[in-house]
């Protein structure tokens, strides 16, 4: 459990199981909140870069998953923090049940076993939170001079990510993939060839750090690891290259070209 500062407006909240980050603007946004139970432990974090309950105004949440959505309810309730969410999910956060996929799909052996172990048979359930604003695709939200929403369906139904500008350029995955054993997919998807594409169109965006809801962070060079990794390799789906992007190899280095259309 810690907190550490990533770049000059960024911190990374490890909370044991997830990460959460804050964003400082003079107010503070938070984004994702840990496992039901945290929120404890995320205000003496921000206890301890000096920051109080008042300063949180804001909260993102990625996705449902109570690893991510589970302290949103108590947090609000404390902070008065308005909720930003997909539409999507929002009717598991309010509810305060978050239902499991039927059937999850898995990369590999390691991941199946890791989902059998922790995942599969831990609870669903969260406090009820309301959600305050519905957030799109592309969709850009006065946070720290400009954060912009990306719809990163796979993994799960509404997953946002978010694209931050900035000195350095940061991209917060969520669980599209993480980066627990290296970059790699994510645990489990509801939907393996979406949450592909997804994984192609994050590689498009122009960024240095990456920010995952599980493992450390990437600080340099996360973009061309993020087109290394997952852009063109379709080993499981089948499916066609990502029409937008095009790998070009040349001596033993990829390099993607800009997407046609601007996302
Ligand atoms: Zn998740
Ligand atoms: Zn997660």
């Amino acid at each position: 459990m810690s907190i550490r500062r990533i770049t000059g407006n960024v911190y990374e909240l490890n909370l044991g199981k997830s990460n959460a980050f804050l964003i400082d603007d003079e107010k503070l946004t938070l984004i994702d909140t840990g496992e039901p139970d945290s929120t404890g432990l995320i205000l003496e974090l921000l206890q301890s870069i000096g920051r109080g309950p008042d300063d949180l105004k804001n909260i993102l949440l990625t996705h449902s998953h109570p690893d991510h959505s589970g302290s949103a309810a108590d947090l609000k309730a404390i902070t008065g923090a308005k909720v930003y969410m997909h539409a999507a999910e929002k009717k598991w956060v309010e509810a305060g049940y978050v239902p499991k996929p039927e059937q999850p799909y898995f990369t590999g052996m390691v991941n199946r076993l890791i989902y059998r172990m922790f995942i599969r048979d831990a609870p669903g359930s969260i406090t009820p939170c309301r959600i305050d604003h519905l957030v799109e695709d592309g969709d850009w939200l006065p946070i720290g001079g400009g954060i912009q929403a990306v719809h990163v369906p796979g993994h799960s139904k509404g997953q946002l990510a978010f694209f931050f500008p900035g000195a350095k350029n940061v991209l917060f995955a969520a669980d599209t993939c993480d980066n627990l054993f290296g970059l790699g997919y994510s645990t489990f998807y509801e939907d393996f060839p979406t949450g592909e594409r997804s994984l192609e169109k994050l590689a498009t965006f122009d960024f240095d750090v990456a920010c995952f809801g599980h493992g450390k962070s990437i600080m340099r060079g996360a973009g061309a690891k993020f087109s290394r990794k997952f852009i063109g390799h379709h080993h499981h789906s089948g499916a066609h290259p990502h029409p937008k992007a095009t790998v070009v190899a040349g001596d033993g280095q990829e390099k993607v070209s800009a997407p046609e259309t601007k996302i």
